[in-house]
């Protein structure tokens, strides 16, 4: 069965728009995956570790028969390509991504948890998914339109090409 599923780009290092685009071509590509929505790109200030360059932020939509663990592996697989280095917690990163929403679909596994478990508290993903998806609810959390409001005091402000 086919899954409608949301996934967070961000990059904060060597041409992060850059990194976005190619990431997005990538998840294009990747077998058993169609591409539906792409957002918006949004600037967004980095959290919990303050002494790095802005982040470039975006969501995706895509359609996907993988299951969700299959999918991940092949995101993590984009990451590596793409020089990511696990330098430490919250550090600036040439590639992210997040499997956000796969579907309805809740677990609670430490290598995948659904849906993200953060993604309903940061506005650099909410605005995206928002823009692309207007009517998205996340399971356990609900409505993305009013989790927004939640997040007004967070910096975050879509990118003019
Ligand atoms: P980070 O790159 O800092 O976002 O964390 C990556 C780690 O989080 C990896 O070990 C993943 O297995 C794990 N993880 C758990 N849930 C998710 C998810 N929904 N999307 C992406 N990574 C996840």
């Amino acid at each position: 069965m086919q899954a409608h599923v949301f996934i967070g780009l961000g990059s904060n290092l060597d041409d992060p728009r850059g990194q976005l685009r190619r990431a997005i071509d990538a998840i294009a590509a990747i077998r058993g995956v169609h591409l539906r929505a792409t957002s918006s790109f949004y600037a967004s200030a980095p959290v919990g570790y303050d002494d790095q360059p802005d982040f470039v932020n975006a969501v995706v939509e895509v359609v996907t028969e993988l299951p969700p663990a299959a999918l991940l592996e092949r995101l993590q697989q984009i990451e590596q390509t793409q020089g990511r280095q696990r330098s430490f917690r919250n550090a600036p990163r040439t590639l992210d991504l997040d499997l956000l929403l796969y579907g309805d679909h809740r677990q609670a596994d430490p290598d995948l948890t659904l849906p993200h478990p953060r993604c309903h508290q940061r506005a650099f993903v909410l605005l995206p998914l928002k823009e692309i998806a207007p009517d998205c609810v996340i399971p356990g959390k609900g409505a993305v339109a009013a989790l927004v409001v939640g997040c007004r005091d967070q910096a975050v402000a879509r990118m003019v090409d």
